[in-house]
This record gives C-alpha cells, sequence and structure tokens, in this order.
C-alpha cells in the first residue's frame, strides 16, 4: 500500500526520501550527541580533577608546607570559586563525609565504592550523570610534600564533585541545541522547498506533460507544450511536441488521402453515373435525331408532294422521292378502281412504263391483301414468299418488299410499294415511317383527283380566263348549227406562239405563263364581244368569229398579230410573235365541224412554214397536201 502511494507522485517519493534523509541524520546526530557526551563527560572529569590538582597545588604552595594544614574548608571555598563545581563533598579515608558545599551532609560512601576508589590512583569516577549534572568521586592522593605530615598510605580522603552541566558547558549546550533546530528547520525548509520545487520543476511540467499525452492516447494530437524550459523534461518536450506534430502531419496526410480517397470514389461512381447517363443520352439523342430526321424528312416529302395538283406530275414526284430521297430501290403506286387494283406510278425499276397499267384483282398477291385489309404487310424475302407476284413476271428477284394501304378517310383508295434488294433490309421503323407518309400521300392524292375532277367540271382556263377546250365543243358545235341555219358566215383564227419553247427556256417558264396571261388579254381586247377566245392548248388560241367572213377574219388576225408583236418588242425587236391560221365557212366548204376545225390548223402549219409571225388564210385541198 505504501509502495503504491509513494509510486503515485514524484512528490510523495521525494518527500519519503526527505523524511528518510531527516531520519537518518537525526539517529546520527542522536548518536553522535550520546557518544560525544559521554567523552565529553570524561573531558569535563578531567577537567574538574586537574582544577582540583591544580587547587590543591595552589593550596600547597600557598601554605609553602609550612602550615600543612589545609582545611576541608579551605578547599571548598576555593574550588567554589569555579562557577562550573555544584556543590563539592569531602570525605575522610574511611568514605565519611567530613565537609560539604551544600548543607545537607550527604551520605557516606559505601565499602564497595571505597574499595573501587581505592584502585584508582589518581583518577575519577563518575558516579552519576544526568541531563543537568555531572557528580565525580576521585580519591585525593598523598602527594610527595603531603608524606611529610600524613602518615603513610596512598589517600588521604575521597572528593566529590557535582559538576552543573548547565553551568560548565551551557551555553555550548544551548548553542547545539540552538544549532540542532536551525539544523532541523533547515532540513525542514529544504524539504519542503524541495517538495515545491520538485512539484514546480519536475512534477508540475511531468503532470502538464501526462495530461498531454493522455490527450495523445485519446487521439487528441493538436495540443503542444508550451516549452518554456530548456532542462531534459523541456528536450523530452520539445521531442514529444514534434512527434506530435509528425502525428497530426501523419495524420493531416492520412485525413486528406482518406478524403482524396472518398472523392476519388464518389468520383468514380459519378462517372460511371455520368458514363451511363451519357450513353443514355446518346441513345435518346440518336433516337432523337433519328426521329428529327424522320421528322424533317417527312415535312420535306410533305413540302414536295404538295407542290402540284396535276395528278401524273403528282404521282411521279412521289414515287421518284421516295427511291431518291428515301432511299429505297424501287417504288410503286396502285390506284384501287372498282374491284382492281392498277399501277399507276412506278420509280427505281429497269423499265418504269412496262410496269404502268398492270392491273391485280383484290384477291391477287400481297398488294391485294393489303388493300384489301388495310393492313400493311413487309415481306422480308420475296423470293420465299409464294404470294408475291413479281409484278407478274416483270421482276425476278430477291429482296425485301413492303406494302403500304393508302387510305383517305378510312377508305383505301390504292397502294403503296417499296422494295430493295437485301432481304430482310426493310423493318417495323419502314413500316411506320411508310405508314406515316402514305397518309399524306393518300391526302395529296386524294386532293389531285378533286382538283382533276374540278377542272373537268370547269369551262375556262385557269392562266388565261379564256374558255377551255372542252368548252369549245360546246360553243362551236352552237355556232356551227347557227351558221348552217341562218345561212352565216363563221370564221376560225387558229393562233400558235412562234418558238414559244425558246422563249421558255430565256426567259423561264414563269414568265412564259405570264407572256400566255399577257397575250389573252390582247386577244380580248382586240376582238369583238360575240368572237369567243378559246385556251385550245399549252400555247394554242382559238378564236370563233361568229358572222364574219374571211376578209374579216384575216383582218382581225392581223390585227392581232401586229398588237402582240408591238407588245413583247424590246429595242424595237419583237420577243414573241405569232403565227395564225385562218378559216372562214362557207367561202370555204365543210362537211363536218371537225373538218373545218382541221383547216384552221393546216392554215397555222402552212403559217409557220412560211416562217411564222405572219397569217395564211386556208385555201383548200391544195394546202391540206402540203402539210401532210
Ligand atoms: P413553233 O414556232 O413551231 O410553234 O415553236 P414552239 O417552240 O412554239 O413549238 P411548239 O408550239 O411545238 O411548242 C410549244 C411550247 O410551248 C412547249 C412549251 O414549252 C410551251 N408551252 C405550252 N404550254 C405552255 C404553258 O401553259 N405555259 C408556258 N410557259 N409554256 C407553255
Ligand atoms: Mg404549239
Ligand atoms: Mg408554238
Amino acid at each position: 500500500m505504501l509502495k503504491n502511494l509513494l509510486g503515485k507522485s514524484l512528490a510523495y517519493r521525494l518527500t519519503a526520501f526527505m523524511v528518510l534523509v531527516v531520519v537518518i541524520t537525526l539517529g546520527i546526530a542522536i548518536f553522535l550527541y550520546i557518544y560525544l557526551e559521554k567523552d565529553f563527560a570524561s573531558t569535563t572529569a578531567e577537567y574538574q580533577f586537574s582544577l582540583i590538582d591544580r587547587t590543591f597545588e595552589e593550596l600547597i604552595s600557598y601554605t609553602n608546607g609550612k602550615d600543612h594544614s589545609i582545611q576541608p574548608q579551605h578547599i571548598i571555598e576555593k574550588l567554589g570559586e569555579n562557577a562550573s563545581i555544584h556543590y563539592i563533598t569531602l570525605y575522610n579515608n574511611n568514605g565519611k563525609p567530613i565537609i560539604s558545599s551544600v548543607s545537607s551532609l550527604q551520605e557516606p560512601l559505601s565499602a564497595k565504592k571505597l574499595k573501587e576508589l581505592e584502585s584508582l590512583s589518581y583518577n575519577h569516577s563518575i558516579t552519576a550523570m544526568s541531563a543537568k549534572t555531572l557528580d565525580y568521586i576521585a580519591p585525593i592522593k598523598l602527594r610527595v610534600s603531603c608524606r611529610q605530615c600524613h602518615a603513610n598510605g596512598s589517600t588521604l580522603g575521597f572528593i566529590k564533585i557535582s559538576s552543573s552541566y548547565t553551568t560548565l558547558y551551557g551555553h555550548t549546550y544551548d548553542m547545539a541545541k540552538k544549532l540542532g533546530f536551525i539544523f532541523l528547520a533547515a532540513l525542514l525548509v529544504f524539504g519542503v522547498a524541495s517538495i515545491f520545487i520538485s512539484e514546480l520543476i519536475v512534477v508540475r511540467p511531468l503532470k502538464e506533460f501526462v495530461a498531454l499525452i493522455h490527450k495523445a492516447e485519446l487521439n487528441n494530437f493538436l495540443p503542444r507544450s508550451k516549452l518554456t524550459r530548456q532542462d531534459e523534461i523541456g528536450e523530452i518536450e520539445d521531442n514529444f511536441n514534434q512527434m506530435l506534430s509528425r502525428i497530426t502531419n501523419l495524420m493531416a496526410t492520412s485525413v486528406e488521402k482518406e478524403r482524396e480517397l472518398v472523392f476519388v470514389k464518389e468520383e468514380l461512381k459519378y462517372k460511371e453515373l455520368l458514363e451511363a447517363r451519357s450513353e443514355q443520352i446518346e441513345k435518346v439523342n440518336k433516337e432523337l435525331e433519328e426521329s428529327v430526321k424522320e421528322l424533317s424528312m417527312l415535312f420535306n416529302f410533305g413540302q414536295y408532294i404538295i407542290s402540284t395538283v396535276d395528278m401524273n406530275e403528282l404521282l411521279r414526284i412521289i414515287t421518284t422521292a421516295i427511291v431518291d430521297t428515301l432511299n429505297y430501290k424501287e417504288c410503286a403506286i396502285l390506284f384501287k378502281e372498282d374491284n382492281l387494283l392498277r399501277i399507276v406510278s412506278a420509280w427505281g425499276f429497269e423499265d418504269n412504263a412496262k410496269l404502268i397499267g398492270i392491273e391485280f384483282s383484290l384477291e391477287e398477291g400481297i398488294s391485294g391483301s393489303v388493300a384489301s385489309s388495310g393492313k400493311p404487310m413487309l415481306i422480308n424475302d420475296t423470293s420465299k414468299e409464294s404470294r408475291y407476284l413479281h409484278y407478274k413476271g416483270q421482276i425476278q428477284k430477291e429482296g425485301a418488299f413492303l406494302s403500304v394501304p393508302l387510305k383517305y378517310k378510312n377508305t383505301v383508295i390504292g397502294v403503296l410499294n417499296v422494295s430493295n434488294d437485301i432481304p430482310g433490309s426493310l423493318t417495323k421503323k419502314d413500316i411506320d415511317f411508310l405508314t406515316a407518309i402514305s397518309a399524306q400521300i393518300a391526302v395529296v392524292i386524294e386532293n389531285a383527283s378533286l382538283y382533276e375532277q374540278t377542272k373537268e367540271l370547269s369551262i375556262t382556263d385557269d392562266l388565261t380566263g379564256l374558255f377551255n377546250r372542252r368548252h369549245m365543243r360546246v360553243i362551236l358545235d352552237k355556232e356551227w348549227e347557227r351558221a348552217n341555219r341562218y345561212s352565216q358566215p363563221l370564221s376560225l383564227l387558229m393562233l400558235d406562239l412562234d418558238l414559244f419553247k425558246g422563249y421558255n427556256d430565256k426567259f423561264g417558264h414563269l414568265r412564259g405563263d405570264e407572256a400566255l396571261a399577257i397575250l389573252s388579254q390582247i386577244i380580248k381586247m382586240n376582238i369583238r364581244g360575240i368572237d369567243v377566245p378559246i385556251r385550245y392548248g399549252g400555247e394554242e388560241f382559238l378564236i370563233i368569229l361568229p358572222d364574219t367572213s374571211s376578209a374579216g377574219a384575216t383582218a382581225t388576225a392581223e390585227k392581232l398579230r401586229k398588237a402582240i408583236a408591238d407588245a413583247f418588242t424590246q429595242n424595237n425587236i419583237p420577243t414573241l410573235t405569232i403565227s395564225i391560221g385562218v378559216v372562214s365557212y362557207p367561202e370555204q366548204v365543210f362537211e363536218t365541224i371537225h373538218e373545218f376545225l382541221y383547216a384552221s390548223d393546216i392554215a397555222l402549219y402552212e403559217a409557220k412554214r412560211r416562217g411564222r409571225n405572219t397569217t395564211v388564210n386556208y385555201d383548200g385541198k391544195s394546202m391540206q397536201e402540203n402539210n401532210k
């Protein structure tokens, strides 16, 4: 337990050590004190007896041998002068006290003591010793001079001296005591100071240091020793501080590394995530790109196919666009008419024209099935499909084939077929895409067909506002009948623009159209109200002049020819002229209206033949022969 207690603190150990030192010092002091005291006592005794000797000598020399009686009283007085002697007692030879400096007489000396004293020469014996007194008893030996008066024997008597310590050595004793106290106090102060100093210099810094170590044990490496000292502890603290710095550095590095690791891990995670996302984005982008491409193709296709309402032109545009723009090898459009499917347009085949007009029944082939069911059909390999008819033997080869219905308002109006040379090269995407464009195609086809129907119903021509050729027949029939019934003359002017092809090539088709419109205006302005101008063909016009003979008709023709040449003159050079064929009835006799009309054509050809920009009157069969 003591060991435990001492082991706990350096201060305790130091204290214990100091206590031990004090105890040992005290022990030594006490031993020395006792040992020296004895020595001191005997020294004192010797001193005392030398004193007695001297006193006796003095007394003897004083008496100078004359009076040998040395009075005991005298001795006592003489010795009593010495302050250190407490009291003196003189004994006779028998040990009986004869005189004493103190009133009370002392006990006689025992026989045993006497014997003991006898044997002493000139010596003494310490009889008692206390803290305060030292008692000596010694025989008074006879000196030579004494023997003159005193009987033989060795001893005169005995003397007992009781000395006072205090008186004798009081001062020294006090000094010793004081020194002892001082020594003890110094020892105490030294002890306390040692403890305090050790506490201050060693223990406290060590405690602080230990606290620091404890903190470090608990992974708190940031606190540092203050380093206020340069001794060994300071050195240890400095080293420890350096170690802590290294540890904190290491920890910082490890924390940094850990963070880096976490960061790298996170980064890796995000990178993976990002890669996955970017893959996804790329995929979506690709899909988007494709659908944008598809949409733009659809849009362009849509724009493209609404550029005309002319059915033949439209069908041609559709099939060529599908082959050239949408990259299918071949394309054909079949119209449904009653219970038949008829190829109306084809593109990409070896001989497209050969396919036009081929008919299928609705029970026949893939197209028949598609037209009947209204659902698209994809043939991955035509060489393995028995229902595939190879366009009735026109095409015999392997490849992929897709047929989609052309539906307008849920009614199948036809079928759109595409094919490629490579089996399996058409997919569901093609079905979706072609189904989408087939809806557009169906609408424009329906539109064109409606336009055609409307056009057939109309009597005027859009560009010129003149009557069209269909209506011409009605008017011509009527006028022919009237001329015959009322025997009135009837003339026809057949006009054709000279070298109009070149004009188109030079100025463009639109300017050509403009010229046709202007020309029709000039015609209208230069004829009478009852005259009927008709757009006979592209750049051919027929003017019916009722109640007009050959002269009137020729004049009108010339007037027109000049007006037109004037209207289109640039820098004195006409850019556009017309040739006119004139025919008049009944000046020229015709059986039928067809002959009559034909004659105007003949005259026109004659005008062309004569060099154009001229008017030619029909002059009978000879002219017909010329122009055969
Ligand atoms: P010619 O003197 O022999 O008549 O020569 P031409 O070039 O006029 O020959 P032709 O009468 O055979 O050719 C008719 C040309 O007229 C062809 C075509 O370019 C043009 N044409 C026909 N109809 C139209 C139309 O509606 N608009 C435009 N701009 N040109 C047309
Ligand atoms: Mg012509
Ligand atoms: Mg012409």
